[in-house]
């Protein structure tokens, strides 16, 4: 089992923070109570929550009344999705974009079919949002925008203020799916006037199967699993003590590393960036590079398949990942490059790359070393390179 690879597959999961499972570990061997319960051994768990739902309010700069948990970033999405649909039943029409992550796009696919009116807001080459459809498709009759922070394939980051701000002006309801950016970039709600935001642990250093979903005070909310009275009636089920524990532990750890984030890791991305588009011909780097998050790099390379590149970066022990749909058993490029309009062929041919605090300066020049001998294995095999 390999496990010491260069991991640069951050937007897919992450290392679990070993100073979050210190913290969690002892809510697995030891305090085991039910955090509902009325003895003191179960009670304690419960204070333990509460420390965790202000760790996690404190990252948002809100209130930790506003933080409910969930099971992960597609129970957060869907949660508030349909809870804003309830608040709002008179209003039939939605608006998302067409590069959402497949927790809000087939969500919005399956309202269509029951008959809501969607809207899915476009974008240009570099992935930025048609701004003029989107207000052009607002309407009296907008029940619910939602956008995510940033895209989780290109790391384009979206004018989520102004966004919310012009929803707001119509009486809608905005929600976010923020699960790429908690932790990368500023996410201080205090002038942002989101009315819910999804995050999930996984994506920042905690373990996979937690999450978390703001919802801003006298925002009506109606909840989506029905059951007990856990999270004041907002998420029926036992709660996942020892995971919610860690995601409190790792949105402290986020805020503290917010600028080794935006700085180290950034300069990691750009020197890894740079190299590969100076000694690598016929590839290109997608998305938004001036509004984009500090550890993304999704790089088309012409006339070879992502697959292949993935495979032989592989023998390596570098992990990446594609640019297609493959894992949901189509061989289809991925719906976010698609959209931007970058070819088919070149779609196919796109590599993300997404570093996280943990990547050093070695790792990434052992990357930029092998990269290119990879990119001419490859081409040296294929039938339309020419070079
Ligand atoms: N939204 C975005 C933008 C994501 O990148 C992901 C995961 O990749 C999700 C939602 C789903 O999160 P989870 O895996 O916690 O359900």
């Amino acid at each position: 089992m390999i496990t010491d690879p260069i991991y640069l597959d951050n937007n897919a999961t992450t290392k679990v923070a070993p100073e979050v499972i210190q913290k969690m570990l002892p809510f697995l061997e030891t305090f085991y109570g039910n955090p509902s319960s009325m003895h003191t051994f179960g009670g304690q768990v419960g204070l333990d929550i509460k420390k965790a739902r202000q760790n996690v309010a404190d990252l948002f700069n809100v209130s930790s009344d506003e933080i409910l948990f969930t099971s992960c970033g597609t129970e957060s999405d869907s949660s508030a999705v349909l809870s804003a649909l309830k608040v709002l039943p008179d209003r039939k029409h939605i608006i998302t974009t067409v590069v959402e992550h497949p927790a809000i796009k087939s969500l919005f696919e399956n309202l269509k079919l029951k008959g809501y009116h969607v809207s899915f807001v476009p974008v240009d080459s570099k992935g930025r949002l048609d701004m003029d459809f989107f207000e052009e498709n607002l309407s009296e009759d907008t029940a619910l925008v939602s956008i995510m922070w940033a895209n989780n394939e290109t790391g384009t980051i979206f004018p989520i203020k102004e966004l919310a701000e012009k929803t707001k002006a119509k009486g809608a309801i905005f929600h976010t799916d923020a699960v790429q950016a908690v932790g990368k970039i500023d996410t201080n709600l205090q002038d942002v006037p989101v009315d819910m935001l999804s995050l999930s642990g996984h994506k920042l250093h905690a373990p996979k199967g937690v999450g978390a979903l703001f919802v801003r005070k006298n925002t009506p909310f109606h909840p989506f699993l029905l059951g007990g009275h856990q999270e004041h009636g907002r998420r029926a089920g036992t709660e996942n003590a020892a995971s919610i524990i860690a995601l409190g532990k790792a949105c402290e750890l986020a805020k503290e590393n917010m600028e080794k984030e935006q700085k180290e890791v950034k300069r990691l991305r750009d020197k890894l960036e740079k190299s590969i588009i100076a000694n690598i011909p016929h590839c290109f780097v997608n998305g938004d590079t001036e509004h984009r998050l500090p550890n993304t790099s999704s790089i088309s390379f012409e006339y070879i398949e992502g697959e292949a590149i993935l495979l032989l970066m592989d023998q390596f022990k570098i992990c990446a990942s594609s640019g297609s749909a493959c894992t949901s058993g189509s061989l289809e490029p991925s719906h976010v490059l698609m959209a931007m309009g970058i070819p088919y062929e070149a779609a196919h041919g796109t590599v993300r790359f997404s570093l996280s605090i943990y990547n050093t300066e070695e790792e990434i020049d052992f990357v930029i070393e092998k990269m290119p001998g990879i990119i001419q294995r490859l081409r040296d095999m294929s039938p339309f390179w020419k070079g």
